[in-house]
C-alpha cells in the first residue's frame, strides 16, 4: 500500500503506519510539526527555542557539540547556536575520504563561524575492509559503520570534553516515516539508534578490528560505549523545535556563501547527497535491490509534503531515477575498490536474496588494474547476470 499523498509504503524499511485515510505517518507527522512549530526563518523561532529548552533544564549549556552534517545543515545550526551563546565544538568524521565537496561544505563552517573543530578519520585500509566485511556478510549495509562513526565522533568527544549536550539539525530519515516525533526529547538511545540511524549494530569482527586499532577513538565503537553515553548526554535535534525546511535553509546559506549542491546522477542537484554523491549511488543501489526504497523517494516524499512537486510529477521523477545508468565506476574509484569487486559484491547479493530491483545498466571501465582486498575475503565466482525488469 502506498500513501495517498506521496510515495511511502508499507514495504519501507524504517516501518510505517497508515490513517483511516490512508495517509501515511511520516505526511501526518509533517503536518503536525507544520502546526506546532514556529518556521526556521521566523525571527521569534529562535526565542521559542531557549523558551522551550529552558522548560526542561535551568540554563543553557555554554558549551555543546554539532555533529558535522555534510549535507549542509549545520551552518544553519552554528548560527542558531552561536546567537542564544552556546559555543559551539564542530566533529567531523570521515577525513580519509578526499571528498571535495565535504571539505568545501566544512571551510564554509570554518571561515564564517567562530567555533573549535574537532575531526576524526579510520586508517582507509582499515575502513575499506570494514566495510567490505559489512557488504559481504551484513546484508549490505555498509554504510551503517559510516553513520555509526559519526554518531561515535560525537559522543567520544562528549566523553574527553565533559560536554553535556549535541545539536544537531532534523533526524532526517525517521523525520521521513514519522517515527521520529518532535515532543519526545533525546530519542536517540538504544534500541532506536540501532534500529533506526544505523540500521543494526556492526558484525562482531568490525567491532573487533576497530576495537583492536589502537586508537583511543576506534576503541570506543560499539553499542555499549553509545548506550553508555546517550543516556548520560542529551541529543537534541533542532527540527524538534523549529519547523525545519532543509531545501530552503540549504538554499539560503549556499546563496550567502557561494556553496552550490551535489548534483545527483539521475536525479537532480541535490543537499542531501550525505558524505558523497558516488556512495550515495553504490549504497542507494545496495538499498534498492535489497529494500525496493531509494533514498530519493524520500527526498521525493518530502518535496511532495512540502507542495514543490504533485505525487504525478514525484512519481515520473522516480522512474527517470530507476533507469538510469548506475556510476559503479565513479564509486570504485572514490573508495579505492576495484570495479570489479563492486560488480562481484552485487554479484553475490543478487544470490544471497531475491532481490526487489535489478539495476539494468553500468558504467564499466576500460581496462583492468589493481587486486583490492576484496579478493582476499572473497574468490571471484561468475559475474552479475544483468537482468531487465
Ligand atoms: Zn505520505
Amino acid at each position: 500500500m502506498q500513501c495517498s499523498k506521496c510515495l511511502i509504503s508499507d514495504s519501507h524499511p524504517f516501518g510505517v503506519f497508515f490513517d483511516a485515510n490512508g495517509i501515511c505517518s511520516g505526511c501526518n507527522a509533517f503536518t503536525n510539526r507544520r502546526n506546532a512549530l514556529l518556521p526556521w526563518n521566523d525571527s521569534s523561532s529562535q526565542s521559542r527555542l531557549k523558551h522551550r529548552f529552558l522548560e526542561n533544564f535551568q540554563d543553557l549549556p555554554n558549551k555543546a557539540i554539532v555533529p558535522f552534517e555534510p549535507d549542509g545543515e549545520t551552518w544553519f545550526v552554528l548560527e542558531i547556536l552561536t546567537e542564544l551563546n552556546i559555543q559551539p565544538v564542530v566533529v567531523y568524521f570521515n577525513t580519509q575520504y578526499a571528498d571535495l565537496k565535504y571539505f568545501e561544505l566544512l571551510s564554509v563552517c570554518q571561515e564564517n563561524f567562530d567555533c573549535d573543530f574537532l575531526g576524526f578519520s579510520i586508517p582507509q585500509e582499515l575502513i575499506k575492509w570494514c566495510i567490505a566485511e559489512e557488504l559481504a556478510c551484513g546484508l549490505g549495509h555498509g554504510r551503517k559503520l559510516e553513520i555509526f562513526g559519526r554518531y561515535i565522533s560525537c559522543l567520544f568527544v562528549a566523553e574527553k570534553l565533559d560536554i553535556h549536550h549535541v545539536f544537531s539539525g532534523p533526524n532526517q530519515q525517521s523525520e521521513i516515516v514519522g517515527n521520529h516525533n518532535y515532543l519526545v526529547a533525546n530519542q536517540l538511545k538504544l534500541p532506536a539508534i540501532l534500529k533506526f540511524v544505523t540500521g543494526g549494530p556492526l558484525l562482531p569482527q568490525v567491532q573487533q578490528a576497530l576495537n583492536s586499532n589502537g586508537s583511543a577513538f576506534t576503541t570506543r565503537f560499539s553499542a555499549k560505549f553509545a548506550n553508555y553515553m546517550l543516556n548520560k548526554i542529551h541529543w537534541h535535534h533542532l527540527s524538534d523545535y523549529i519547523f525545519w525546511d532543509s531545501q530552503n535553509i540549504n538554499d539560503f546559506f549556499g546563496k550567502k556563501f557561494k556553496v552550490k549542491p551535489r548534483d545527483v546522477n539521475g536525479y537532480a542537484e541535490c543537499w542531501q547527497a550525505s558524505s558523497s554523491a558516488l556512495k550515495l549511488e553504490y549504497f542507494d543501489l545496495i538499498r534498492i535491490m535489497m529494500t525496493g526504497h531509494s533514498k530519493i523517494e524520500s527526498y521525493l516524499s518530502r518535496d511532495i509534503r512540502f507542495g514543490r512537486i504533485d505525487k504525478f510529477g514525484a512519481q515520473e521523477a522516480l522512474k527517470r531515477y530507476l533507469l538510469k545508468e548506475w556510476d559503479l565506476l565513479g564509486f570504485s574509484k572514490f573508495m579505492g575498490i576495484d570495479a570489479d569487486d563492486v560488480l562481484h559484491g552485487l554479484d553475490l547479493m543478487n544470490k544471497s536474496k531475491r532481490l526487489r530491483y535489478h539495476p539494468s545498466n553500468f558504467k564499466r571501465r576500460p581496462s583492468s588494474y589493481s587486486i583490492s582486498h576484496h579478493q582476499v575475503l572473497f574468490p571471484r565466482a561468475s559475474k552479475l547476470q544483468i537482468k531487465e525488469v
